[in-house]
């Protein structure tokens, strides 16, 4: 197995750690002070052509894979952003890029990937709704046949930058439950302008996350045109699933920043900060080895990461890869911030040490964008063939 990084990774990666920098914690503090949208490290990413890193060139991408954005992704989430970062990329290049360079019409291809790249189109994916929640495949959100396309009615909950977006990849269902064989069936996916007649929206106070909005979303009779369609009738399911997993691979990804992140803050910290005898508090094994065990998961999960990506470009299977790394990188991000924040005693509580906007950020990712337990009823399940609770 070959580990290393080949020269134009290698290049990837400083220029996006650069620009990571260069927007970096007190940039953030300040957008999550204030609610605002990162739109200038956004046009930063873009412009250094990081957006279009994973699709063809033939739509103005770099032609390179998901090893190179998860690469990419990390290195720009260690730069200051944290896992809240990584949302971009899972908003943009995938829901937007990957789903209709997969699964998109040529008009779709050349109509909106090229002002995808260049940051001039943005995208959010409308797939939760409050009376599903992880049971996907009960959503409620339908379009109906209407002239020759369909009217789309009903709501969605937790929307990922809602008013930012141009365009949203929407799920719904087009043959009602008790009409299809299989319960995955039944399901399409719509490209709509977010703008569209008949779609509305509010904000939702949260925790954490504050630079990305997420909204209610409420669909009225929204007419969908035949081109609108994304894919295959009925077989949204199976598409979304080789989207959804794209989006673990860059979660995980700015998981395995923000880890970064944090222990870079805390270690310094501990280095410097003399309590007793002038001793270093992180001379102390009851500081460094919580910060070594976090380093050592967060190292875990990033290979477990690249595994995963490695095997998406191969054109393998990588849902459990993709899966378990993001459960264990959710796990570490979230036990390393905590531990980084406990080094750092009163400091740590406080907005000027950072540590604390990482933590509410990262604490999403431990039921986002899927649940721990729901992977792990999947690895459960499907990889050790235990009977389904559920
Ligand atoms: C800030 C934020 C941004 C988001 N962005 C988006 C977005 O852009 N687009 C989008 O479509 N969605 C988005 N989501 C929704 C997110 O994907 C869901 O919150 C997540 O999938 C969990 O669903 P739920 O909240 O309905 O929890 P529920 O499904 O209600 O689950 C509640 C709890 O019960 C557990 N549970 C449920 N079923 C089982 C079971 N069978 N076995 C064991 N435990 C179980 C879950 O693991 C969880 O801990 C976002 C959410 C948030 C908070």
């Amino acid at each position: 197995m070959n580990f290393e990084l080949n020269d134009e990774q290698k290049l990837m990666v400083e220029t996006a750690a650069k620009i990571g920098q260069q927007y970096g914690l007190n940039y953030w503090r300040d957008l999550d002070k204030t609610g605002k949208y990162p739109h200038e490290i956004w046009e930063a990413i873009c412009s250094a052509g990081f957006c279009g890193i994973a699709l063809p060139e033939s739509c103005g991408g770099s032609g390179f894979g998901m090893l190179e954005m998860a690469l990419v992704v990390e290195a720009l989430c260690v730069g200051g952003g944290g896992s809240t970062l990584a949302q971009l990329f899972m908003v943009n290049p995938i829901f937007g890029g990957i789903a209709i360079d997969r699964f998109g019409t040529e008009e779709h291809k050349q109509s909106l990937l090229p002002d995808l790249v260049a940051g001039k189109v943005a995208f959010c994916m409308a797939l939760t709704e409050s009376n599903a929640g992880s049971n996907s495949l009960e959503i409620k959100t339908m379009a109906r046949p209407h002239g020759n396309g369909w009217r789309l009615s009903g709501q969605k909950i937790w929307i990922t930058s809602v008013p930012q977006s141009t365009h949203m990849l929407v799920v719904a269902r087009t043959t009602p439950m008790d009409a299809v064989k299989k319960r995955s069936d039944g399901l399409s996916l719509f490209v709509i302008e977010s703008k569209r007649a008949g779609v509305s929206h509010h904000s939702i106070e949260k925790l954490g996350t504050n630079t990305l909005p997420s909204s209610s979303l409420f669909f009225e009779d929204v007419d969908l045109h035949p081109g609108d369609l994304l894919g295959t009738i009925d077989k949204g399911w199976q598409q979304l699933l080789e989207i959804l997993n794209p989006e673990r691979i860059v979660t995980t990804a700015g998981l395995t920043g923000a880890i970064d992140l944090a222990l870079n803050i805390a270690t310094e910290y501990a280095r410097n900060r003399k309590v007793f005898n002038g001793t270093p508090i992180g001379a102390y094994q009851g500081i460094q080895f919580p910060l070594a065990q976090a380093y050592a998961e967060g190292q875990c999960a990033r290979m477990m990461n690249l595994k995963a990506a490695w095997l998406a470009d191969q054109r393998q299977p990588y849902g459990t890869e993709a899966n378990m790394a993001k459960l264990l990188a959710a796990q570490a991000a979230a036990d390393a911030i905590e531990r980084c924040m406990q080094t750092m005693g009163g400091m740590g509580y406080a907005k000027e040490s950072h540590l604390e906007r990482l933590w509410r950020d990262a604490r999403l990712f431990r039921f986002a964008p899927v649940s721990e337990e729901m992977i792990l009823n999947y690895i459960a399940t499907s990889v050790l063939g235990l009977p389904r609770s559920y």
